[in-house]
């Protein structure tokens, strides 16, 4: 680096962010507090410099402020969806494997372009937050994520993952003479080096977790190889998340202590138990009966069986979806939220759910006390109901108001997204 790039450099760092000055004040009917399941009447929220200043019931609003009025609506934190994929949308038609079409015909370009109005969407259903677990071709989630975080689109806050890694093939499965279409969707990495290798390419590339497949083909993983990812990850403070599909490969990714086990299916009472006793989150994906290309009760009711269990056993859960898929007429968002009839099915107490889609999802994000839960000092990021999902968790399903930053996203539910085009310049010159 020259000298004179290096001074220009320092000095660009130097810069003030540039802040909207007006205060925000809205006016809170319900604020519900999902961690302690209870919700206080008649608040008042300050907003500045787009973070919380002030929650409480006797609030001094200054002069000038902007006031909203959603003294109508029960207003709470907004929601998380632990395990999606934005810049992957495929048709769910198993005749024609168009997921494998997707990721051999589609540009990085066109599935990030893709991935921003998926995220558009994941926030009018009032997803805030959303860890996205791969299959983005080349890094399309970290330019949907650079560009949130820019403030050039509107967006929820992402914990992407790049690249996901695995031994030899990944998920796919290709012909011998077409062995590089497991690039850009997967890395291979079967060896000691490589797995520091892969490790460290995701994280120059943006990634914020790491996804690995345990156990996607016989020669999976051991739990020695695990415990490397967790030590390679963990030296820039990422954590792991395990796909996992067997009996055998959950018992590993557990022995090695990682971060999160995606999907279920291999989980039973003595995993849970397990993870249960470690703290390992159990994000179980677990799809509803009607979003079932073929339904499939005795295979739903599996899934809704380990729930009860894990919930039972008080494993860490998160509400996750792996909805990477388009349903005719819905957005990915309704689809997401539509998730919510697997945990109603399940008996989960609304409360309860209310508390997974919340603070557990800041928690498994490893962004809790930096972004999520209203208060001072972190980041307004709200959203607002009409009902009160303490008693019925369906209130959810439609949300009125979504505040991202501070800057207001929708609005009597119709998306305003207008003010995140006028947010600022770009917030720092490091595009990563
Ligand atoms: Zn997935």
């Amino acid at each position: 680096m020259t000298k004179r790039l290096a001074c220009f450099l320092l000095a660009a760092h130097a810069l003030p962010a540039l802040v909207n000055a007006q205060v925000t004040a809205l006016r809170v009917g319900h604020l519900v507090d999902p961690e302690t399941g209870t919700a206080s009447a008649n608040q008042i929220i300050l907003i500045d410099a787009g973070k919380f200043t002030a929650i409480a019931p006797n609030v001094a609003i200054p002069q000038g402020a902007e006031v909203i009025d959603l003294s109508q609506y029960y207003v709470m934190p907004g929601l998380v969806d632990a395990h999606n994929h934005l810049a992957l949308t495929y048709k769910m038609e198993p005749e024609n494997n168009s997921y494998y079409l997707t990721t051999v015909m589609d540009s990085t370009a066109i599935r990030a372009v893709q991935a921003v109005s998926n995220g558009i969407t994941m926030m009018s259903s009032g997803f805030t937050v959303v860890r996205d677990l791969g299959n983005s071709a080349n890094y399309a989630d970290t330019a949907l994520r650079v560009a949130i975080d820019q403030g050039w689109i509107p967006g929820p806050t992402l914990i992407n993952s790049g690249i996901i890694i695995g031994g030899f093939g990944g998920q796919f499965y290709p012909a011998p003479e077409r062995e590089t279409l497991i690039y850009p969707e997967y890395l291979n990495a079967d060896t000691p080096d490589e797995i520091v290798k892969a490790v460290r390419r995701n994280i120059l590339y943006g990634a914020k977790v790491i996804k690995i497949c345990v156990d996607c083909k016989p020669y999976g993983y051991t739990a020695d190889e695990i415990k490397l990812f967790v030590s390679e990850a963990g030296k820039a403070g990422l954590k792991v998340a395990g796909h996992v599909q067997t009996h055998a490969g959950a018992l590993k990714a557990i022995e090695a202590g990682i971060w999160s086990i995606e999907h279920s299916s291999a989980l039973d009472d003595q995993a849970h138990k397990l993870m249960a006793e470690k703290g390992i989150w159990r994000v179980g994906t677990e799809t509803p009966l009607s979003t079932y290309h073929a339904p499939d009760e005795g295979r739903f009711k599996r899934q809704v069986d380990g729930m009860k269990n894990a919930y039972g056993n008080h494993v860490r859960m998160a509400f996750s979806t792996d909805a990477d898929y388009y349903i005719p007429g819905m957005t990915r968002g309704e689809v997401v939220i539509d998730f919510l009839k697997s945990w109603k099915a399940a008996a989960i107490p609304s409360p309860e759910i209310l508390k997974i889609m919340t603070t557990n999802g800041y928690k498994v994000c490893d962004i809790y006390d930096k972004r999520g839960p209203i208060k001072v000092g972190l980041p307004a990021d709200l959203i607002a109901v009409q009902k009160n999902p303490l008693e019925d968790i369906d209130a959810l399903r439609d949300v009125r108001f979504v505040m991202k930053d501070g800057i207001v996203f929708k609005r009597d539910g119709i998306m305003t997204p207008e003010k995140f085009f006028h947010s600022g310049p770009v917030k720092g010159w490091r595009l990563r």
